[in-house]
């Protein structure tokens, strides 16, 4: 089986910090396909309902808020930004705060079906690469390239720890480990789109890769599929 590039769905799930939005962007970066953080919607939203106070129990004031609220993705020469409601938002979704925030947000039903059908709407046409949770299982079922990316808990949790350091947020690893070990128990054990491997998923563990061993495991993938893949 021969696939248009412009047409190939790439999707990339797994636990958190595991590298898949690293290696989701540089593969649509070689390949010229779009990127779609999905993780960074949820958070987006998350910010809206952590600034705005809405309850998610009142669902007339939470469909009323999704409704009128503008999520976009977009790129400048410092890499992939966030806009919600027109601000940026880049800086304000990464806060261990919103972390926390965003699990019972992400578990709500109708956040998801929102999202879920923002996402589609993305990637309807395909030519696109977008990482999460349920990308492979239940956003894109028929995407052509699944992957799950794993990686021991610790080594995600010193990744982590040395990416919110950067953005001057200093934790210990101890805490960020048990983050994101409860974050991701907590997203695996929702009742709404769980994290899980999709059946036809292959399964990277990242925790001895490099970041350039991640993106060549998902090109030669992409390479079984399309034919004299041209890369940017
Ligand atoms: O990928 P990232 O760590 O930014 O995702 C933040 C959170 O958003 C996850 O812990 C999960 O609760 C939620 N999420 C989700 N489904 C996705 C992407 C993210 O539930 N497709």
């Amino acid at each position: 089986m021969s696939v248009d590039l412009k047409s190939l769905v790439i999707a990339i799930d797994g636990p958190a910090s595991s590298g898949k939005s690293t290696t989701a962007r540089l593969i649509a970066q070689k390949l010229g396909l779009m990127y779609l953080d999905t993780g960074a919607m949820y958070r987006a939203v998350a910010l809206k309902i952590y600034r705005t106070g809405i309850e998610l129990t009142d669902k007339a004031a939470l469909q009323k808020m999704l409704e009128s609220t503008k999520v976009e993705q977009f790129c400048t020469d410092d890499g992939v930004h966030f806009s919600l409601d027109g601000d940026d938002v880049s800086e304000a979704i990464r806060t261990p705060d919103i972390s926390l925030w965003v699990g019972p947000v992400s578990e709500h039903g109708m956040v998801r079906e929102y999202l879920v059908e923002w996402q589609r709407a993305i990637g309807r046409n395909g030519g696109i690469v977008a990482d999460g949770r349920d990308i492979g299982t239940v956003v894109f079922p028929a995407a052509q390239v699944k992957v799950y990316l794993n990686a021991d808990a610790h080594v995600r949790a010193l990744r982590r720890q040395k990416e919110l350091f950067a953005r001057g947020i200093a934790q210990s690893a101890e805490e960020v480990e048990e983050a994101i070990v409860k974050r991701d128990h907590r997203d695996s054990t929702r009742e709404h789109s769980p994290l899980s491997k999709a059946a036809d998923a292959v399964e990277i563990d990242t925790t001895h890769l490099t970041v350039g061993d991640q993106v060549e495991q998902v090109l030669a993938l992409v390479r079984k599929l399309v034919p004299n893949l041209a890369l940017r």
